[in-house]
Parts: structure tokens; C-alpha cells; sequence
């Protein structure tokens, strides 16, 4: 393969950076800005310093435009509902006291104020804020956040490019606010939001700015033809203002499909595509659209989702491809890198085989800027990096931790029965309803407790040796002692242990499963301050010894009540893990699912009798175009059922999921065959009880009642009219009572009011039934 030099110099740039800072100095300053530790001002000067940081460093890299806007105290499509003036009433005016207080009241809520919905961008781990329109919605431009950040780069040097979410994203991303009628489709506004993306456009040229990136991902998903000429509409208007700093409409997480010609046909200035596996087909709907001539194209050739090298030839050979395509080719990652830790560099523990083969946010920055040169210089300038690139590329693949013939010759052996359960779901409720004896509306959470700063101390002090195996261990069973009473008191029904062993629901679990390596510092941002480390899924799985056994049945020993065991389900293990790219999905998912069935078939054999799979990733995996969705559901709805379909009929089988649209995909909720299913539906008012319920949705099932994303303690009265809104959609017999989610993240104070209101709900419901 050789790429002949471009006519004009292809540039390395990428949309987005992480956020947080080499040591999450950004969730260090806003938690202590919360607490009162931290003043405004500290706060601020965190920021910027970050912000320089990152800049600085991508410079110096090679990249040639900074992205600016992108950073966030909390989340950018906040920080858009912000820049449209968009603010739900309840908050405004907290806001108008104080912008940087009221900005953390709409995206945490106060005791008194709820807080925006949180739901998931798009189909990574990232959450973002709901934004809350209605008819009465008026925009108003406030630039300041994005023209500040802006001067601030260019003021260091730099040639800054804001990165906005564009209008048609944004909208499509929004929701009616309470009070509004749910079937408002908040796209309606799009002719009174575009004067205010013109304006804000205006005011970024005003301050210099020639390029600004509109973020449209929304466009890479099934979209209407009234969807696709709104489209069109809105870039011909931004286009036609003559006051405009020129504008590259960026799409990631997809193959633009029937939205690329319409942007192609736009009057903007460049698009930005996904030429990873993901946008597999743009390419050739690019070619066919007749290519961008006189236009920039920026290819996203570096998978900005995984954290694994790039095949430079592949890259190159793709980037050669798109040169007669478009009248300049720059480069860049699939997506902003704000979904990759930042430094493989600082991983010290990982096999040096396979840690040649990974590239976070730093990493994928240099390859951009090397393909780039590669592209422009043409590959004779970039030997060195090439062969180096094959070897670390070779050296990956042959690392002995990717195959184990005994895990593929047992993946080979499943047949059909191993993923069906012994009897079906009516004969197992009445054997499992004989077996557990629980009241109507039985009460339960999520599985996790308060993870406390003395857990969090007891980990690292086993990390250091400043106690031992059985020190550990004697504190960890002191917690579930703790948790245990707290639950018999409070008169939950069914009882968990609280996960107080566990750093994370998949990391936890990849801890103990072969094929899973740990990152030490590989954190990425799920929402506001709360970062994960996804770890790294890079050979075959399998579960050398049982992983939860022994606290499920000490916690059990305990007390008379059935307590819950927890397990990740297989989805969600692979979905908040980086993946290996080298099987399908569905393969590795097979391995995984094996390896928790073993844990399943272990832990009823000791005396446990309801069994949680928690599968939140379930939803968000789906993949962005319907004519996808069949072949996920296949696989990971065989995947669950293999996990679990080896126990008995009178043991319970859970599942929980979080996050509010389930609306098409109850059938394969349902295709699951667990037996109870806990969702999230607090801050959608029960919303999914209705879908459901519209399904006809036969399982039982515990939409939440208590937000758990949210300081605030829920009233019993609040509890119990969210109870009865549920029993509106699911019979009694039906209906469990829990919280949205585990409790991991809340302080003990709110948890132990919250949970005490939610039973005294439960109980008072119950009285009258
Ligand atoms: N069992 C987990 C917990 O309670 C579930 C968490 C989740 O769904 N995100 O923490
Ligand atoms: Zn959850």
C-alpha cells in the first residue's frame, strides 16, 4: 500500500479530550467545591489550568486545531441548554442567583428541586442531561462559556475550534418538561432555536474564530424523512448568515446513512465522518453522495470508543481512498476521545505483549497526527512508525492470554437447552412465590450500599499491605453485618449484602475472570464527577473459582429473610469494558455468560434463592440503526438466558436495568425469562411501568421510587404516589418496591431515610389492597 502525497497538507485535530486531569484533579475540585472546601474561584482556576493542559499538550502533539467548549464542570449538553437559555423554571431562580449553583442544582438537584433526567449518550457509558422543552419554550443566546474558553485558547496560541452539540442533536436529545404533554416532539422548535445558534455562531466569529464544529450524532440513528428535512433546514439557514465563522458538521458513533447526502447538499463548509467499524459504509455513501469537492473532510479513521492501536495501513489505505473525495482530508478519531482514559503510558501492571497494543486519549492523539504527516508526506515519511506499528500490532495478536482452546471448545458445545430454564415462567412464579413467601408489593434495592470512605481506606490499605487477606475480610463482613441489621430493621423484604468487596459491578467481576486485564489509572467519565475504570477485555474468559459465594451465603448465615446474590450480566461486562476487536461481540459474550453460570449453579448450590443479573447495559448497547437491533437482541438476550437458565424453578431469577427508555426493547426484556425485573423510573415518573404495561409485559417488575442519581430524600408520600401511578400499569401481585439503582454512591444519612420511606410506602399501600 502506498498513499500519495495529499495536494494540500492533511491536518491532525480531534473534537474532545478528557476532562478530568492526569489525577481527576477536575472531580477533586467540583466534590470539594460541593462540600464547601474548595471556593468558586479555586474552582475555576482548576479548570483553566486543566484546560491549558490539555491544549499544551495537543499542540505539541501535532494537532493543529485545539477543540474549545468542550470541557465541562458537569456535562456539554447541560452546558447547551445553558448556552440556549433553555433552563427549566424550577431552576431559574437558583440560576439567576448564582450561574455556578444553579448549574449544579439542574444537573444534581437540591433537597427541595429536582434535577435534570440523566439518561445515556447515545451508546457509550456517558450520561447526559435531559434537556426539558415545551411549546412554551423561549431560546435566548448566552455565548459567554463557549466565547470565553474560546479567547482563553487562542490567547495561549492556539488555533482554537469550538465544538458545539449541534441544533438537531439537541432537540432530538430533549424531552417534554414535566407539565408538558409527552408526545410534544421538541424538534417543532428548531425554527426558534437556529436564530440562537446563529447568534452564538456570530458572537465565536466576532471573537475569531474560523471554524466551528456542530455536533450532530443524532443523525448517525434512524431518522424520519420530516427529521432529515429538518435537517436540511436548519444547515441551510446556519449557512446562510454571512457572519458566520465557517462550519464542520461532525458525525460519530455511526454510519450517517440518509443524513449524508442531506449534509453533503448543506452550505456548510465541512463534515466529519466515522471511518471506523462503526461508520463501516460511509465511505462508499460518501462516494456515491458525489464526495465533498472544494470541501473539508475530517475522517475519523482512529476508533475513539476502544483503546486499542490503530492499523496504520488500513488507515492509510482509507485516507488514500477519501483524498479524491473531498477538496481537503484531515484526520481525526471516530469520536471525541472523551471516551478513553487518558495514558496507556501510565499502565505499569499489563502484559508488555498486549500493552504495545493499547492507545488511550495521548496515544490516539499521536496517531492521528501520524497519519496525518503519513497522509500528506506520504508513507516513506513515516517508515519508522510503520514498522513499529506492524510489530505492536503482531505482538498483540499472539499474546497467550487471547486463546484458550478449553473456553472455545465449551462455547462450541452449547446447544439450545443449555439457554432455556427447566420449566416456564407461570409454573416457576407459583413454585417460587411457595418457596419464598413474600408480601404483595415486596420490598428490595439494588444491591449496593453506602460505599463508604472507610471501605474505600480498607482496599487501599490491603493494596498496601497495611492490613491483610483476613483483616480485609473481617471488615468487609463487619459492613454486611451493618447492612444486614439495617435492612431487618428498616423490614425490607428481600435482603442484599451491599456489595461493600466491590470497587465496581464489572470491574469486580474482571478482577476474578481470565481474559480481563485492570488498568491502574484508565478512568472515564460516566456523569458529573463520577468516573469508571472500564477494564480490558483481551483474551478468552473463563471463571477460575467462584467470585461472590462466600459473602452472599455469609450475609445469608445472618438472618432468616432470602438474601439476593448480585451478579453483572454479560452484556453489561463486555459493554463497560473495553473489548477486544479481534472476535464478534457475540463470542466474547458467550465466554463471559459460561463463566457466570458457573457463579449462578454455585451460588444457589449454597443456599441462595433469588439471584440478581444485573443487565443495565442491555439498552444502550443496542445499535444505533433498527436494521441492526435483531442480530444485538440474538446474542445478548442468549447470553442472559445462559447465565442463568441452569438453577432451579423455584429459585428467582432478577434482572435490573437502569435508565428510562425501554420502550422497544420490552420484547427482548422479556425474552430474557428472568423472573422479576427492577428499572429505573423515579425521574421519569414511572414511565416504563407504562411501556411495559403496553407490551404487555407478563413478568413482575420494580420500577424504581426512589432516585438514587440525587442527594434528595424521597417522602413517603412522594414514594407512595409513585407506587400507585405504578399499580395504574402493573397488578399488585406484579409490582416490587425498590430504588432506581444501587446505592453505592449515597451517603449513609439519605440512604437509611429513603429506604425507611420507601418501606413505609410499600406498608401503607399494602393496608390498602
Ligand atoms: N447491583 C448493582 C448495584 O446496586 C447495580 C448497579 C447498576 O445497575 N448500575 O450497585
Ligand atoms: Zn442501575
Amino acid at each position: 500500500m502506498t498513499a500519495k502525497p495529499a495536494a494540500a497538507a492533511a491536518r491532525a485535530t480531534v473534537y474532545g479530550y478528557p476532562r478530568q486531569g492526569r489525577n481527576r484533579e477536575l472531580k477533586k475540585a467540583i466534590e470539594g467545591y460541593w462540600k464547601g472546601r474548595v471556593s468558586a474561584d479555586a474552582l475555576r482556576q482548576t479548570a483553566a489550568d486543566l484546560r491549558r493542559a490539555t491544549w499544551q499538550q495537543l499542540a505539541e502533539a501535532g494537532v493543529h486545531e485545539v477543540p474549545t467548549g468542550d470541557f465541562s464542570y458537569y456535562d456539554h449538553v447541560l452546558d447547551t441548554s445553558v448556552m440556549v437559555g433553555a433552563l427549566p423554571e424550577r431552576h431559574r431562580d437558583a440560576v439567576r442567583a448564582d450561574a455556578l449553583d444553579g448549574y449544579f442544582a439542574m444537573a444534581r438537584g437540591t433537597q427541595d428541586v429536582a434535577p435534570l433526567e440523566i439518561t445515556k449518550w447515545f451508546d457509550t457509558n456517558y450520561h447526559y442531561l435531559v434537556p426539558e422543552l415545551g411549546p412554551d419554550t423561549v431560546f435566548t443566546a448566552d455565548s459567554a462559556k463557549q466565547v470565553a474558553e474560546f479567547k482563553e485558547a487562542l490567547a495561549l496560541g492556539h488555533i482554537p475550534r469550538p465544538v458545539l452539540v449541534g441544533p438537531v442533536t439537541y432537540l432530538l436529545l430533549a424531552k417534554a418538561a414535566p407539565g408538558v404533554a409527552a408526545d410534544f416532539e421538541p424538534l417543532t422548535l428548531l425554527d426558534r432555536l437556529l436564530p440562537v445558534y446563529a447568534e452564538v455562531l456570530a458572537d465565536l466569529r466576532a471573537a475569531g474564530a474560523e471554524w466551528v464544529q456542530l455536533d450532530e450524532p443524532a443523525l448517525v440513528q434512524d431518522r424520519t424523512p420530516a427529521e432529515l428535512s429538518a435537517t436540511a433546514r436548519a444547515y441551510r439557514d446556519l449557512g446562510g448568515h454571512t457572519d458566520r465563522p465557517k462550519l464542520l458538521v461532525a458525525s460519530y458513533f455511526g454510519r450517517l446513512g440518509e443524513a449524508l447526502p442531506v449534509l453533503a447538499k448543506a452550505p456548510v463548509d465541512g463534515l466529519a465522518l466515522d471511518f471506523t467499524e462503526t461508520g463501516a459504509g460511509n465511505l462508499d455513501d460518501l462516494a456515491a453522495a458525489g464526495g465533498l469537492p472544494g470541501k473539508r473532510l475530517v475522517a475519523g479513521v482512529v476508533n475513539g470508543r476502544n483503546i486499542w492501536i490503530n492499523d496504520y495501513e488500513k488507515s492509510l489505505a482509507t485516507l488514500g481512498t477519501l483524498l479524491g473525495l473531498a477538496g481537503q482530508v484531515d484526520v481525526s478519531a471516530s469520536c471525541s476521545l472523551l471516551h478513553v482514559p487518558l495514558d496507556a503510558k501510565a499502565e505499569r501492571d499489563i502484559d508488555p505483549q498486549i500493552a504495545r497494543g493499547l492507545a488511550f486519549a495521548k496515544q490516539k492523539t499521536a496517531e492521528i497526527v501520524v497519519l496525518a504527516r503519513g497522509l500528506t508526506a506520504g508513507t516513506d515519511a513515516i517508515t519508522a512508525e510503520l514498522a513499529a506499528n506492524r510489530a505492536d500490532l503482531a505482538a498483540r495478536a499472539s499474546a497467550a492470554i487471547t486463546r484458550d482452546p478449553a473456553v472455545r471448545a465449551r462455547t462450541a458445545a452449547i446447544t439450545d437447552a443449555d439457554g432455556r430454564r427447566s420449566h416456564p415462567y407461570a409454573e416457576r412464579t407459583a413454585a417460587q412465590r411457595a418457596h419464598l413467601r413474600l408480601p404483595l408489593l415486596p420490598t428490595t434495592t439494588i444491591g449496593s450500599f453506602p460505599q463508604t470512605s472507610e471501605l474505600r481506606t480498607a482496599r487501599a490499605d490491603l493494596r498496601t499491605g497495611r492490613i491483610d487477606e483476613a483483616g480485609y475480610e473481617e471488615r468487609i463482613k463487619d459492613e454486611i453485618r451493618e447492612v444486614l441489621s439495617f435492612q431487618e430493621k428498616a423490614g425490607i423484604d428481600v435482603l442484599v449484602h451491599g456489595e461493600p468487596e466491590r470497587n465496581d459491578m464489572v470491574q469486580y467481576f474482571a478482577e476474578q475472570l481470565t481474559g480481563y486485564l485492570a488498568t491502574q489509572h484508565g478512568w472515564v467519565q460516566s456523569y458529573g464527577t463520577r468516573y469508571v475504570r472500564p477494564p480490558v477485555l483481551a483474551g478468552d474468559v473463563s471463571r477460575p473459582e467462584p467470585m461472590t459465594v462466600r459473602w452472599t451465603a455469609y450475609a445469608q448465615s445472618l438472618t432468616d429473610r432470602p438474601v439476593k446474590g448480585m451478579l453483572t450480566g454479560p452484556v453489561t461486562m463486555l459493554a463497560w469494558s473495553f473489548v477486544r476487536d479481534d472476535q464478534p461481540l457475540g463470542e466474547t459474550a458467550r465466554q463471559v455468560a459460561l463463566a457466570l453460570r458457573d457463579e449462578v449453579n454455585d451460588l444457589e448450590a449454597n443456599g441462595t434463592s433469588v439471584i440478581q443479573v444485573d443487565e443495565p447495559a442491555l439498552r444502550e448497547t443496542l445499535p444505533p440503526r433498527a436494521a441492526d437491533h435483531a442480530g444485538y437482541l440474538e446474542w445478548a438476550t442468549e447470553s442472559f438466558r445462559l447465565a442463568t437458565a441452569g438453577v432451579r424453578p423455584d429459585t428467582q431469577i432478577h434482572t435490573h436495568m437502569c435508565y428510562a427508555e425501554f420502550g422497544d426493547i420490552v420484547q427482548a426484556i422479556d425474552d430474557l425469562d428472568a423472573d422479576v425485573i427492577s428499572l429505573e423510573a423515579a425521574r421519569s415518573h414511572m414511565q416504563v411501568a407504562r411501556e411495559l404495561a403496553a407490551h404487555g409485559y407478563p413478568r413482575e417488575a420494580g420500577p424504581g421510587v426512589y432516585d438514587i442519581h440525587s442527594p434528595r430524600i424521597p417522602s413517603t408520600e412522594e414514594a407512595a404516589a409513585l407506587l400507585r401511578k405504578g399499580l395504574e400499569a402493573i397488578p399488585a401481585e406484579r409490582l416490587w418496591v425498590n430504588p432506581d439503582c444501587g446505592l453505592k454512591t449515597r451517603g449513609w444519612p439519605e440512604t437509611r431515610a429513603s429506604l425507611e420511606n420507601l418501606v413505609a410506602a410499600a406498608r401503607g399501600i399494602r393496608a390498602e389492597l
